[in-house]
């Protein structure tokens, strides 16, 4: 998968690139990503890619020209070729696990950093196929949002990560099969490592046990009560089975939290 960001500060990206699993798809080939100075799709002297607002107010924003010449640079590599052209912004469609796995199925994608007060909104609206959002918050840049996109969706890249750190069992992985427009997971189960025992704090008995079956039911157990505790909206739809249900009465009634259990899953 081909990634091209569009961004005044390609340097930005040097040392996310030189870590952990997202070092690994590069060299291996799983992903590729490529930084193109914006500045270089200027004509002028100054290379000038921002100007005042129409209408007066603070800041700077992008000029329409050096992105769409970007971008058409960048089409005209693979002519027929369509993929999308995302523009990072606080304004977006929110950034999610779900949208993560979607853009997975993308052989390439473009990522445009805006900075300043944003972009000139003719971008936004003839250019982008899509705008994303990290969040409710605003940065001061494209980049870090951009980074933050690539490593999540490079990392759920086929042969990218090891059996060892596989993502299916992860926070927010969607369960698998038939489960129509259920976009999402539970959160994941709390994990412990040696020693058994630290400070006095002792690793829960079951995991010691060796017992798989018990240890897969106290997994499956933990997970659907920290989601019920601190995400219930991620319940909400969610196909429970029955002896999941049994689970939630039974924290409910043990805490007497007024916590809904959703029904079941159709
Ligand atoms: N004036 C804009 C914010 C501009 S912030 C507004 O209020 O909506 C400058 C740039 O940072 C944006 O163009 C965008 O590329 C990036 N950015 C800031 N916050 C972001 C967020 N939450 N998600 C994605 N990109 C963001």
């Amino acid at each position: 998968m081909t990634f091209d960001v569009i961004t005044i500060f390609p340097d930005f990206f040097s040392s996310v690139l030189e870590y952990g699993v997202l070092k690994r798809a590069l060299a291996g080939g799983q992903a590729n990503i490529r930084l193109h100075d914006l500045r270089d799709f200027t004509d002028d002297r100054h290379r000038t890619v921002d100007d005042r607002p129409f209408g007066g107010g603070p800041g700077m924003v992008f000029k329409p020209e050096p992105v769409f010449k970007a971008v058409a640079a960048l089409q005209a590599e693979s002519p027929g070729g369509r993929f999308p052209v995302i523009l990072l912004s606080p304004q977006g469609r929110l950034f999610t696990q779900a949208l993560a796995e979607e853009l997975t199925s993308q052989e390439r994608l473009v990522l445009i950093c805006g900075r300043y007060e944003g972009v000139d909104e003719r971008i936004a609206e003839h250019l982008a196929t899509d705008e994303i959002s990290i969040g409710d918050y605003v940065l001061s840049g494209g980049e870090l949002p951009a980074a933050l996109i690539m490593e999540s969706v490079i990392r759920l890249l086929p042969g990218v990560l090891g059996n060892e750190e596989s993502a299916w069992q992860e926070s927010f992985a969607a369960p698998q099969a038939g489960l129509g427009e259920l976009r999402h997971g539970l959160l994941d189960c709390p994990h412990y490592t040696r020693p058994p025992e630290f400070r006095g704090w002792r690793v829960p008995e079951v995991l010691l046990s060796g017992n798989h079956q018990e240890i897969g039911r106290w997994r499956r157990q933990r997970a659907l009560e920290k989601t019920w505790r601190r995400r219930p909206d991620l319940l909400a739809g969610f196909p429970l089975s029955e002896e999941d249900r049994r689970w939630l009465v039974t924290l409910q009634g043990e805490e007497r939290q007024p916590a809904v259990i959703p029904s079941s899953g159709e």
